[in-house]
């Protein structure tokens, strides 16, 4: 590592950003360059579906960096530039614009896409006001749409579209949800969280709706979408569609410069790939988890902002390898939802606090261990729950129930030191 090395980063989003200031950080001596294809500031993306489209925060507000702060640090950012091709022998990525960038060092950030909704009349793309939900142009194009009295469809009731729901209903528009599986939110967490929100979501006046497969999207002479056609043949008007659907990741640069992927760019615990040159961090990856005992992908700011550091330690000669927890937050109405760890394959649920009050948290245990757990409203508990997941801690369950037994002690005394 010299100061005539290059370092490359492609995709300027929160794992591109992260991994080249920290890079420079942590004395990375030479270039850096931040390529992104998208062609404003960078920005922080969960407020998209919640404080921005509410129109409580604006784009300024959305940026990760001033562009002050990459000048500072001597980063060149080169927005609005996509990168079409690595050439891993040359040791240079090829831009969309024909021209060359050469590095000693790669990274690939290039996070994910937004899953297309494949149903007939979305044949030759989407009609107008069908939309997804995953850059800030879309955001804009939904804030634009979305107003109070318009009839709104929401398909797919993970994070995104339930955030999307309750910022739906605080613009005073008439929110149907529409989830294929038999509850919302059914790939990342348990039942009971699940069926919590979806009284939270009913009450605050949705029509959400379990069970319910899309069979085709109608649209108007004009090319609006104007119905979603169920599955059950209902035919539901509609102004605005939104799908969320969840997201897929962009691998495309890395599987045709040959780099090992397996549902995301494999990568190690200091985010190098199989090509020791080229390093991937994000929502675009997959890395083992020693924890957890098999390969995830994983979609959140919080392992991004991990995956990046990691990079930039291993390219610095400061090895600081990523074996964090998983934990994410998502914001619906006056929650706030926070979760650590992976619920999947745990025995027993233990509710601590008082699901009416929307005050609580669902601890998931295997064999007695904390395996995940869910906070609502309970940013104190959270940061326990996270210490007592990563230690994986012992707790008796009843004990856990009983809210007059402070938390704190309860996990320090079963927590391995
Ligand atoms: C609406 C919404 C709400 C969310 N809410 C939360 C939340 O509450 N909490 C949470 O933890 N996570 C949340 N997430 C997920 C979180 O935003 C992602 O996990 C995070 O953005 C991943 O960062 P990344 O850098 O890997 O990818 P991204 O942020 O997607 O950035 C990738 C960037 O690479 C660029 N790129 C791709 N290919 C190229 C190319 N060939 N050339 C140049 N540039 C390229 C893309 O244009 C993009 O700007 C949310 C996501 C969305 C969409």
């Amino acid at each position: 590592m010299d100061n005539t090395e290059t370092l490359v980063v492609i995709g300027a989003g929160h794992a591109g950003v992260e991994l080249a200031f920290a890079a420079r950080q942590q004395g990375w001596p030479g270039a850096i360059v931040l390529l992104g294809e998208e062609p404003c500031l960078p920005y922080h993306r969960p407020p998209l579906s919640k404080a921005f489209l509410c129109g409580t925060a604006d784009a300024a507000s959305l940026a990760l960096r001033q562009d002050t702060a990459f000048e500072a640090s001597n980063i060149t950012l080169r927005l609005g530039t996509r990168v079409r091709a690595i050439d891993r022998a040359g040791h240079q990525v090829l831009l969309q614009d024909g021209s060359v960038v050469p590095y000693s060092k790669l990274a690939l950030c290039t996070g994910g896409r937004a899953r297309a909704l494949e149903v007939p009349g979305m044949e030759g793309g989407a009609p107008r006001h069908l939309f997804s939900l995953r850059t800030q142009a879309d955001a804009m194009a939904i804030a634009s749409a979305v107003r109070e009295g318009a009839r709104v469809i929401i398909i797919g009731a993970g994070y995104v579209g339930l955030e999307v729901a309750a910022s739906s209903r605080k613009l005073g528009a008439s929110v149907t949800v529409l989830e294929s599986q038999p509850r919302v939110l059914a790939r990342v967490t348990g039942p009971t969280l699940s069926a919590f929100y979806e009284s939270v979501h009913r009450e605050a006046g949705v029509d959400l709706r379990t069970g319910a497969t899309v069979r085709a999207i109608e649209r108007d002479a004009a090319g609006a979408v104007s119905a979603v056609v169920c599955g059950d043949g209902e035919r539901l008007p509609a102004d605005v569609v939104i799908v969320g659907i969840g997201m897929v990741a962009d691998t495309a640069l890395a599987e045709a410069a040959g780099l090992r992927v397996e549902g995301g760019i494999v990568v190690d615990e200091h985010s190098v790939t199989s090509d020791p040159d080229v390093f991937a961090a994000g929502d675009c990856t997959v890395q083992d988890s020693a924890l957890y005992g098999r390969r995830m992908r994983l979609e959140s700011v919080p392992n991004a902002l991990e995956q990046a550091r990691a990079a930039a330690g291993w390219l610095c000669g400061k090895p600081r390898p990523n074996h964090a927890v998983p934990w994410f937050w998502s914001d619906q109405y006056d929650l706030k939802l926070q979760m650590t760890g992976l619920a999947d394959g745990h025995d027993t649920c233990v509710v601590r606090g008082d699901l009416a009050q929307r005050s609580f948290c669902a601890f998931y245990l295997r064999e007695g261990r904390v395996i995940a757990v869910d906070a609502v409203n309970r940013p104190a508990d959270f940061m326990l729950a996270k210490k007592a997941v990563a230690a994986g801690a012992r707790v008796d369950a009843q004990a856990l129930s009983d809210t007059t037994l402070a938390l704190k002690d309860l996990l320090a005394a079963t927590t391995p030191a």
